[in-house]
């Protein structure tokens, strides 16, 4: 069985994600992190600000692997570089969206997260997981809140000292390259149940996720 989590950024996809595929004992698989891992090695090679026809090349002998170990820990390596940890630094949030946003980059990813879970019983969170990635998952979810009560989880949670009014400025400008780009762009998926999160804390969208999950199932 296959449950899919879309929303925008700062929502609560992983922890709701996480939280859920434990509590029904399944795999669980954040797509974010593969966007980061490959922003941050092109990062790294100096091509964030290149045009997709630069990155081309590097994209074609790209070795990727995702080591999910379990629900909490999945390691990322791109060409052998262990990259886990630095995936939420501000130059990775700063390009993410648009490396993501190329079509060739997609068509690589995709094709990674159907591999992964094939054949498997889990939740997968992302962006276009109930759209594109995997479009007949049996129970699609979309999660919702406000910008600001995002930017705010966001900003209670981070370690480098963003002031608020950047974290909701990044975070809106985010949302507005996931929602508005040509190839996959973030929207709500056909017979997805939406969540407003504004009010929940992240027990009460999961056992949301599961009463709809039985309920079907019954
Ligand atoms: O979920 P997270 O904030 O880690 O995602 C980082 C970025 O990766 C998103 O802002 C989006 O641009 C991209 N992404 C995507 N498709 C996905 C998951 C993430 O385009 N399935």
């Amino acid at each position: 069985m296959i449950i899919t989590i879309d929303g925008p950024a700062g929502v609560g996809k992983t922890t709701v994600g996480k939280l859920t595929a434990e509590k029904l004992g399944m795999g669980f698989l954040d797509t974010g992190i593969m966007y980061r891992a490959l922003t941050w090695f092109l990062i790294n090679k100096n091509l964030e600000d290149d045009s997709i026809d630069k990155i081309k090349s590097h994209l074609e002998n790209l070795n990727f692997d995702l080591n999910i170990t379990n629900i909490d820990f999945t390691t990322v390596s791109i060409n052998k570089i262990n990259v886990t940890k630095l995936l939420n630094s501000p130059e990775v949030e700063k390009y993410v969206s648009k490396i993501s946003s190329f079509k060739e980059v997609r068509e690589i990813m995709v094709k990674k997260q159907r591999e992964i879970v094939y054949d498997s019983s889990s939740v997968v969170v992302g962006r276009d997981i109930g759209t594109i990635v995997l479009p007949n998952a049996r129970s699609k979810f979309y999660l919702t809140a406000s910008a600001e009560e995002r930017a705010k989880r966001r900003f209670s949670q981070n370690s480098e000292k963003v002031p608020y009014p950047k974290v909701l400025k990044e975070l809106k400008e985010r949302d507005n390259s996931d929602m508005s780009r040509k190839y996959s762009p973030l929207k709500v998926p056909q017979n997805a149940l939406i969540i407003d999160t504004e009010k929940k804390n992240i027990h009460q969208v999961s056992d949301e996720i599961i009463e709809k999950i039985n309920y079907e199932s019954s």
